[in-house]
C-alpha cells in the first residue's frame, strides 16, 4: 500500500497569493488622535509582511469609479491573520475621509499586498527611525516588531509632530522614542520643540548602522540631509515619502 495513504491524511496546503486583491474585514478601529485612526483588518489570504511594507487599498463607487491608495502596515508580522493600517484624515481627500467617516467595525475593504522591498527592516542594527506626522506608521511596525523579537537591539525613534494632540501611538512610546513638537508642545513639556535638527539626531543615536526616514517630501529631504551631516552615507538611509502622487 502507498505509504502516504496509510498514514494520517495530508493537510491541504493553504492558498497564499501575495499581491492579489482580497476582501478584508475591519475588526477594530482605534481613534489615535483627532485626525488619525488605526484599523485592524482581518485578511483571508494574510501572509507575513516585512516591517516597513505597505498595502494598497481600493475603493469602488457604484458607477465603477475606483480610487487606490497605499497605506503602510503599522503592526508586527507576528500578528497573524491581520494587519493594522493607520490613516491620517485629509479633509479634501478621496480615500482617507471614506475610512474616517464611513468605515465601521465589521465592514469589508479591498486590499492587496504586502509590497515594497526597499523600505523594509530585516534586522539590521543599530537603527535610527525618523518620522514626521503619519510617517511614524511604518516606523511603528519596525519598533513593535523589534520589541517582540529583539528588545535589546539598539533602535531609537525621532518623531516630529505639530501639537500635543497629534502624537500617534502615544501610549506605546517609551524610552526608545524622542519627540519634538513643531507648534504646541504639551503643558509642562521640557523636551525638544521646533523642527528636527542636528542636535536631536545626535542625541537619538550617534552611530546608527541604518536609518529609516518617513514623512512628507519636505520632511524626508530635511531629515535625510541632517542624517548625512551626522556621517551616514546615502546607502545607509532608506526613505519613504507619503506626499501627494
Ligand atoms: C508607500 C506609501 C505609504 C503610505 N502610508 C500611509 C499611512 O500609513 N498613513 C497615511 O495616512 N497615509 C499614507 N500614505 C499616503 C496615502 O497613500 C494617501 O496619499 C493619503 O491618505 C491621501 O489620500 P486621499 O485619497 O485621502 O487624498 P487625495 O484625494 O489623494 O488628495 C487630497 C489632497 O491632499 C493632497 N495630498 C495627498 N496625499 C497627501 C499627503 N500624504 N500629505 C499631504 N497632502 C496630501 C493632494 O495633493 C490633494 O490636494 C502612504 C503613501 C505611500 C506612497
Amino acid at each position: 500500500m502507498d505509504r502516504l495513504a496509510s498514514e494520517a491524511p495530508l493537510t491541504p496546503v493553504e492558498q497564499r497569493a501575495p499581491g492579489r486583491w482580497q476582501i478584508g474585514t475591519v475588526t477594530s478601529i482605534k481613534q489615535e488622535t483627532p485626525r488619525v485612526k488605526s484599523f485592524r483588518i482581518e485578511l483571508p489570504m494574510w501572509m507575513p509582511h516585512l516591517p516597513g511594507q505597505h498595502y494598497d487599498v481600493r475603493l469602488t463607487a457604484p458607477d465603477g469609479y475606483r480610487a487606490e491608495r497605499s497605506y503602510s502596515v503599522a503592526s508586527s508580522p507576528l500578528d497573524e491573520g491581520e494587519i493594522e493600517l493607520t490613516i491620517d484624515l485629509l479633509e479634501d481627500g478621496e480615500v482617507s475621509p471614506y475610512f474616517h467617516e464611513v468605515v465601521v467595525e465589521g465592514d469589508q475593504v479591498e486590499v492587496r499586498g504586502p509590497f515594497a522591498s526597499y523600505f523594509v527592516w530585516r534586522g539590521e542594527a543599530p537603527v535610527l527611525l525618523v518620522g514626521g506626522g503619519s510617517g511614524a506608521v511604518p516606523l511603528m511596525a519596525i519598533l513593535r516588531h523589534r520589541r517582540r523579537t529583539m528588545p535589546d537591539l539598539p533602535m531609537r525613534l525621532v518623531y516630529s509632530v505639530r501639537n500635543a494632540e497629534d502624537v500617534i501611538y502615544a501610549d506605546e512610546l517609551g524610552d526608545d522614542a524622542v519627540l519634538t513638537f513643531t507648534r504646541e508642545p504639551p503643558e509642562g513639556w521640557t523636551g525638544h520643540t521646533g523642527r528636527i535638527d542636528e542636535s536631536l539626531i545626535a542625541e537619538a543615536d550617534p552611530d546608527p548602522g541604518v536609518a529609516f526616514v518617513c514623512g512628507s517630501d519636505g520632511f524626508v529631504e530635511a531629515a535625510s540631509g541632517l542624517i548625512m551631516q551626522a556621517g551616514l552615507t546615502p546607502q545607509q538611509i532608506r526613505t519613504e515619502r507619503f506626499g501627494p502622487t
